[in-house]
Parts: C-alpha cells; structure tokens; sequence
C-alpha cells in the first residue's frame, strides 16, 4: 500500500481537538486500513498518586473479525478489573464473557472474549482496565517515568487474527499523566484544557508512549526531536543527524510514513528493568542517557532506525526468515547511512573491522574470526532459537552481503526493489518464501548470487598475483574450492602517481586479466577498498591469533560464564607478547566474563585491559563502555563518568585516525 502523505495545517489544535479528529477519523481510516486494521479512541490516565495506569477505550473490529461468535484478544496477564462490553450497549450494558488461554507469555496473554449475537458491523467494543505492576518487558510505571510498547506488552485489548498475530492499530489516543510530559506513536494533535494531550496514529501500529519530566526539546515538531531528562550539551546536533539518517534510509527503502522519528530518554534502571538500553519503538525510540553522552553514533542511531522499515512496518511470518529480514536490513541500512553521512572511507573501516563505539563484532574481521570457531550460518537458513549465532551472523557477514548485491545490481537498482518491497508490504507480515522470491526475480540473470551468498556458509579467499613486463601487467587470481563467483577490482599504482583500475572476474579455480600500463610499478592492489567479503592473510593471521578469545567469548555469550572465564585465563598463562592483540583481548573477557557478578573485579580487568591495548585498536570503546558499566553496577557514578570521557576519547580517535 502507498502512504498518504499528511498535510498537518488542516488539523485543528487546541480546545475543538476532539471533535476535530472524530470528523477526520473516516479519512484517517480510509487512508490507513486498507489492511484490515482495527480501529482505536484509547484514554490513557494516571490513578493513584501514579501507582496506577488506567486505559480506557474503544476498538472498531475489521471487517474480516466482525459477525463472529468469540474474538480473541491478547491482553497481559497482570491487568486488572477488566472490562469489555459491546459499545452499543453502553457503560450500563453488561460486562463480555472473557476466558484465559493458559498457554502462551504472561504479557501477551491470550483471552477468548465471547461476543453477543445479532450485531451490525462496524462493530465497536469498549473496555477499561487497570495496571499496576511496577515494571516488565517494555513496560515501566514509576511517578516519574512511565513508558510502555505494546510491541513487547498488550496494554491495551490488542486483536488477535485466527493466525494468532496480534494486529496492528489505528486510531486516537489520548493521555492524562498529570505533569509528565508524554512523547507517543503517531502524530500530536494538541491538548485539551484538562491537559488531555491527543496524538492520532494514522498508520498501524503498536501503541507505545513515554512519559516524564522531559527539557522542551529543540527543533520544530515536523522535525525528529530529542527528548531528554538532564541538559545535555553534547546532543546539539542528534536532531539534525537523525533527520539526516532518515534522508539516507529513505533512498535506501522509500518514505517512511511519519518522516521522522524522536529520540527519547528513558531513566537507565527502568530502562534495564524493562529488559533495554536502547529500543526502537513504533515512531520513537527509547534511550538510557549514555547514548546522549557519547558523540552521535550514526551506526547505532541508522540500525535502529531502520528497522521502522524492517522489523517496524515489514514484519516476518513464522519463523524462517528471523534475522535476515529484519536485523540484516536494519544493519543494511546502518552501513549505507554511514556511507551517506561520513563517506566511502568510513564506510569501508565499518565493513572491515567495524564502526567507532558501535558493535566492533558487526564486521567483516569478526564474521571471518567466529566462523573459524564454528559460528556460522547460511544466511537463508537461521534459527531463531540459537540468537548468538544468527544476530552476529546477520549483524556481520549478512550486511556485507546485502552491500555486494546492491553492487552487483546496482545501487539505485537494488534501492528500487528494497523501496517498492517495503511498500508493497507495508504494515503487513511476509513469509520468507515470498521475500526470497521477490529477490530472486529482481535478481534474474545474478541470482547465482542468491545460491553462492545466502544457502552456504563461509567467505573466498582468493591467491593473488601480478606481474609487468613493461607494457602490460597481467593479474592472475586463484582459488581453492568451493568456488565462489566475483570480480574483484584491482589497482595498479605507478611510482610516477600514474593509476589505473580494472576488474578481474573469477568464476571457478583460476582467473586471469592484462592490461596496458607502460609505466614503472609501485603496486597492484586487490580490492583496495574491501568491497568484497574474503579472507585476507593478515586478516587469517590475526584471526587465529585471536582464537583463545574468539573461543572463550562464545562460551561468556553461550551463557557460560564459568567455563569462558577458565578459558581467558588458561590463555593468560601462556607467555604472551607485551602490547600484543590477544593478551588486551583475554584481559577484557575477563572483565566480561566476571562484571555481572564481580564487578569490583571486572574493573580491575577492564583497567589492565586498557593499559594492554594497543594503540587506537577498534574495541577501545567497547571497553571503555564496559569499564562504565561495572562502575555502574556497584553504585560508583564518579568512576562511570571517568569510564564515559574515556569512550567518547577514543571514539573521537577513531574517527580522527580515519579522517586522515
Ligand atoms: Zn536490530
């Protein structure tokens, strides 16, 4: 479906609100069901000193749900005093049967409601109901920060469809949180004099809001704005980078609906007891304020954002598919806005070894170091039970993959098929049968490239070899089986500046190009960019010289702490090299492996970490995170903010090393 663009002068703010939206309500719908959504008015209000959240509400069932004896809704088990009711019957009318499904997850929990006979479609049903739990997933309740996605918690009677997919909504929502601030799904329409604030979701969604005491954020409403709990100077700029990775995503995968999206700051203890430091909701996201201290992570910020396309507004059906089709692309989409933002060179040491203060693991480099301890899988092929191996795999190999397809297509080629994708569906769930077919078909004569990529595990690794005999230099590559089709740019340099590049295609053992170059050699360079995933000797080489972390890493992120900790020391106690890679890295998964109940220790680890690292090496940051963390943990705020002017540091390194 295509979205409607809006045009926000015609509505009407202030005191006529209500009756403002209930006159456009039929076009909002119209503009936004062609999905069979259901429709919702919700009232959201505070109760009791702000120990209670009370939702109150209607829902207009889609046609396809209507003239049935049940529906089931999903609702969390721990709402209270539940009430549902057919709307024409009013307050007065008599209170739906409901029945609990007892399998399934407590916040998502289904209900049967039974439905009286004899009704007309549209049919509207009201209910109210009461929450009072303190926290959960996505779910916080506290007087001075209260947020809540239905993404991960059914707030509010979410519909289930009879696939057992909890349908998105349309609709009107309204808050009374007394003095807090709230930042919601859809557009803000205004408030009424009983400091009712309005917003409408005019696309589907899954209702999220955040609400506390937020500084009056900078910029205009149509633009993404920055919601924060504590002035922080070094935010200056987040709004207008967001609103620039917005741009680039939107080349990348067509126009996202609402054009922009607000960052929002969620007290760090709610936020972790509600299971995230940083998550991308449905028109917002939720951030601890560490994100607001460090510079403008274009990495993190592209991801995150992405995923309102993939993972938001795309949604998978079933099982395959999980983490190709939406963690993959989102990261896609990192890479590119990388690209757009800070250019071709910083987009180039993100594919090689990573982005500064992002994931160092989200990276060729470290694909290519797991996968020689085992952690691989097909790309088509990942199961979603084993998250470590997918998401790494998804985060690394997968995102340097969807980078060569759109380099083998075409890059405004490869755009167009993503854009016109996501359009086509829009709001709705895509079975991974049906995604891989449509990539096929933009494919055609490339998709050898679909069967090499995305059903096999694993990287080329190409021999390479030139010579000059004064007018020519013939490049020779070679490769070992299983064959991998390419075709790898070289460049030759000539001691007098002279340069030129060609491309060399191999599709089995061995491949061979000439070309006129009657200048002195300096070098012949393969692939000088890294744009094609392979191994690389050094890269070989420092791989297996990583092998005693890589091995203990994936035992810590296994779940097993014990064993990864015995690991990184019996490592330790090989004579290693001073200043030396490994020995900076077993400090540093010794400080993993301990922080969560040690974290007195992991300090002191992550402290010999950082002064066995060699300089400016790309996990600097991460250590530096962690280090803040384990301060965090034991109450110590002073040694965070020391670890967190020591991140932001080394990510300004970083970046200052590649600039040059
Ligand atoms: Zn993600």
């Amino acid at each position: 479906m295509h979205c409607v663009p809006v045009d926000r002068r015609s509505f009407v703010i202030g005191a006529a609100i209500a009756p403002a939206c209930a006159a456009q309500r039929g076009g909002a719908r119209a503009a936004s069901t062609a999905g069979d959504v259901p429709y919702y008015e919700l009232d959201v209000a505070l109760a009791d000193e702000a120990s209670a959240l009370i939702v109150r509400g209607t829902v207009t069932l889609p046609a396809s749900l209507s003239r049935r004896d049940t529906l089931t809704i999903a609702l969390a088990d721990t709402a209270a005093d539940v009430r549902i009711w057919t709307s024409e019957d009013g307050e007065a009318g008599a209170d739906l049967p409901l029945v609990r499904n007892e399998d399934g997850v407590g916040d998502l929990r289904r209900w049967r409601v039974a439905l009286p006979a004899g009704r007309e479609p549209p049919e509207r049903l009201s209910f109210s109901l009461r929450l009072e739990q303190r926290s959960g997933l996505l779910f916080a309740l506290a007087r001075d920060a209260v947020f809540v996605s239905a993404a991960a918690f059914a707030w509010y009677p979410q519909v289930v469809d009879e696939n057992d997919i909890r349908l998105l909504g349309v609709g009107v929502l309204s808050y009374r949180l007394g003095d807090l601030t709230v930042v919601s799904s859809g557009q803000r329409l205004g408030s009424t004099a009983d400091d009712r604030v309005y917003f409408r979701a005019q696309t589907p969604n899954y209702f999220a809001f955040a609400a506390g005491r937020y500084l009056a954020p900078a910029g205009r409403p149509e633009h993404s704005r920055v919601w924060l709990l504590q002035s922080r100077p070094s935010t200056a700029q987040f709004g207008a980078r967001i609103e620039l990775v917005l741009r680039a995503l939107e080349r990348e995968f067509g126009p996202l609906p609402d054009r922009r999206l607000d960052l929002v700051e969620a007290p760090t203890e709610a936020a972790r007891a509600a299971g995230f430091d940083g998550a991308s909701l449905d028109g917002f996201m939720l951030l601890i304020g560490d994100y607001f201290e460090q510079p403008f992570n274009t990495a993190f910020f592209a991801h995150e954002a992405a995923h309102q396309w993939w993972g938001g507004s795309v949604r998978r059906r079933g099982l395959p598919g999980a983490y190709l089709m939406d963690e993959s692309l989102a990261q896609y989409g990192s890479l590119r806005a990388v690209e757009a933002l800070e250019g071709e060179d910083a987009a180039r040491s993100y594919r090689r070894t990573g982005y500064p203060g992002y994931y160092t693991e989200y990276s060729a480099f470290w694909y290519l170091a797991r996968s020689l301890a085992g952690i691989d899988a097909p790309l088509a092929e990942f199961h979603a039970a084993d998250d470590f191996t997918a998401r790494r795999v998804a985060n690394s190999k997968a995102m340097f993959v969807w980078d060569m397809l759109s380099r083998v297509l075409g890059r405004r080629r490869f755009a167009a098929f993503l854009s016109s994708f996501a359009s086509e569906h829009a709001y709705q769930r895509v079975s991974l049968d049906v995604f891989m077919q449509s990539l096929r078909s933009v494919a055609g004569a490339d998709a050898w490239f679909i069967d090499q990529w995305f059903t096999r595990v694993g990287a080329p690794s190409f021999s390479f070899a030139w010579r000059h005999d004064g007018r020519n230099v013939t490049l020779n590559l070679a490769q070992a089986p299983p064959y991998y089709r390419a075709r790898l740019p070289v460049r030759i340099c000539g001691v007098a500046g002279q340069s030129a590049q060609v491309h060399v295609e191999i599709m089995y053992a061995e491949a061979q190009a000439q070309v006129a170059f009657p200048h002195a050699v300096a070098a012949v360079e393969l692939d000088p960019d890294y744009t094609v995933l392979r191994w690389t000797e050094p890269m070989r080489a420092r791989a297996v010289a990583l092998l005693p972390y890589t091995r203990g890493d994936i035992l810590l992120n296994q779940g097993n702490a014990a064993a990864a900790e015995g690991a990184f020391r019996e490592a330790l106690e090989q004579a290693l090299p001073e200043g030396g890679e490994l020995r900076f890295q077993l400090l540093r998964g010794l400080g993993d492996a301990t922080s969560s109940t040690r974290p007195q220790e992991a300090v002191a680890f992550y402290r010999q970490s950082l002064s066995a690292a060699p300089a400016l090496h790309e996990a600097l940051p991460e250590v530096w995170r962690s280090l803040g963390d384990a301060f965090r943990a034991q109450g110590d705020m002073a040694g965070h903010a020391e670890a967190a002017a020591g991140q932001r540091a080394a990510i300004l390194a970083l970046h200052t090393r590649r600039a040059r």
